[in-house]
């Protein structure tokens, strides 16, 4: 039996491992499992001690078959720092920040992308595109580059200018599109066939939710396996919650972690909440129109998986939380005031987390991870020059300027 396989979550069937990750037949999403008796061969709290610090210290837990197709820039196994003096002006028992701005490319999407180019790797992919609100684009940039694929990254027109001119720093086909990300997705879906290009956008294919789950296995394993009470995610397309769900529930299993699964907030940026909607509506529906929020990571007003999200929020005991533009302003001067830097997404968990504190939410005894997710420098301003812009896919076709 290989390693590792697809399985439907509403049905259950499971289906051989794939480069693209479709529907079930009956309507469910695919989630990648594991035999985790064979994992259990060569993982344990022991052998881990050997190990690079790196996401792929959890080899075992990702699904490549070969460890020479491996697209690794050393993501992962990022610092966990405790805000001692937060603690106690709060009043709550553990603090910490998981400092995912030390990833290789300023961000988290590192880790999903280091995972979803690895497998394209593996399938003798050799064109790669995915529409992004910044991140995800210069991570994908990055991999690809050094794989020796060529990317091809779709972004809104308002992107933060400095994590445009990253994508062109590494050489990818890089675009504006008048719209959101879902705008920018259309081009993608529309062009694929005739471009050649493997979809890396959100839930399109397992890597990128397999890489975030990494963030969870090395929380895990960096609290001496006790899971935490509490984790303030900044959440836009939601392979992080999927993806961390997924590491405590296997690590569970195998029997590495104890205690209950923390219980997921979901922060947004009021404006663009489909998930705190959801949440208060107790059913979760795509947010259609009046989307004014920044752009930012959090900025997806229609989750692929968004009835999954409300799930995991649900079954978590968690929450999700909309804080203003003001309180994320406000909150990255405060973690400033504490030594840590933040993105706008960062600082969107703090300010959740005062929140849900104030609200006796989160309680005096609970042990909480906040994360930050991206570098704020990412986010200063910068004007965008010679970038093509465009509205879609034919649009992008006649383009004299797209190479
Ligand atoms: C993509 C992104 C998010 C949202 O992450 P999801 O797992 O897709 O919900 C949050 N913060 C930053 C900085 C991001 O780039
Ligand atoms: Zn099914």
């Amino acid at each position: 039996m290989e390693r590792f396989h697809l399985v439907c979550r509403a049905c259950r069937k499971s289906r051989k491992f794939q480069l693209a990750l479709e529907r079930c037949s009956c309507g469910g999403s695919f989630v990648v499992e594991y035999d985790l008796e064979q994992v259990q061969n060569t993982l344990s709290k022991e052998s881990l001690l050997e190990r690079p610090s790196t996401m792929w210290r959890y080899w075992e837990l990702l699904p490549v078959r070969d460890s020479s197709n491996i697209v690794s820039l050393g993501e992962g196994w990022t610092p966990l720092v405790r805000l001692h003096r937060a603690e106690k002006a709060l009043s709550v028992a553990k603090l910490w920040v998981k400092r995912e701005e030390q990833n290789p490319t300023g961000s988290f999407k590192s880790r999903g992308f280091s995972a979803a180019v690895s497998i394209a790797k593996e399938y003798g992919v050799s064109k790669v595109a995915v529409n992004s609100n910044g991140n995800a684009a210069s991570a994908l940039a990055a991999y690809a580059a050094y794989a020796g694929m060529e990317a091809y990254v779709f972004v809104p027109q308002d992107c933060p200018g400095l994590i445009v001119e990253e994508c062109v720093g590494y050489g990818a086909h890089t675009v504006l599109v008048y719209g959101l990300i879902h705008d920018a997705g259309k081009i993608i879906q529309d062009g694929k066939a005739e471009q050649g290009w493997h979809h890396v956008g959100t839930l399109k294919e397992p890597g990128r939710a397999e890489g975030k789950k990494t963030m969870g296995l090395e929380l895990a394993e960096q609290l001496a396996w006790k899971l935490p009470d509490v984790i303030v995610y900044p959440t836009g397309g939601g392979s992080g919650v999927i993806g961390m769900w997924n590491a405590f529930r296997q690590l569970k299993e195998l029997g590495m972690a104890h205690g209950d699964l923390p219980r997921f907030v979901s922060v947004q940026e009021a404006g663009c909440q489909p998930l705190v909607d959801a949440v208060q509506a107790g059913r979760f529906a795509e947010q259609n129109s009046d989307v004014t929020s920044a752009p930012t990571g959090m900025r997806v007003p229609n989750p692929p998986d968004g009835d999954w999200l409300l799930s995991i929020l649900r079954e978590t005991n968690g929450t999700a939380v909309a804080v203003s533009g003001e309180e994320i302003r406000n909150a990255s001067i405060h973690l400033g005031k504490l030594g840590i830097s933040s993105s706008p997404e960062g600082a969107a968990t703090w300010a959740g987390f005062c929140r849900l504190r104030e609200q006796g939410w989160i309680r005096p005894h609970d042990e909480v991870v906040l994360f930050n997710t991206s570098h704020a420098m990412k986010y200063m301003h910068w004007p965008v020059k010679n970038v093509p812009i465009v509205k879609n896919y034919a649009d992008w076709v006649t383009h004299p300027r797209r190479m």
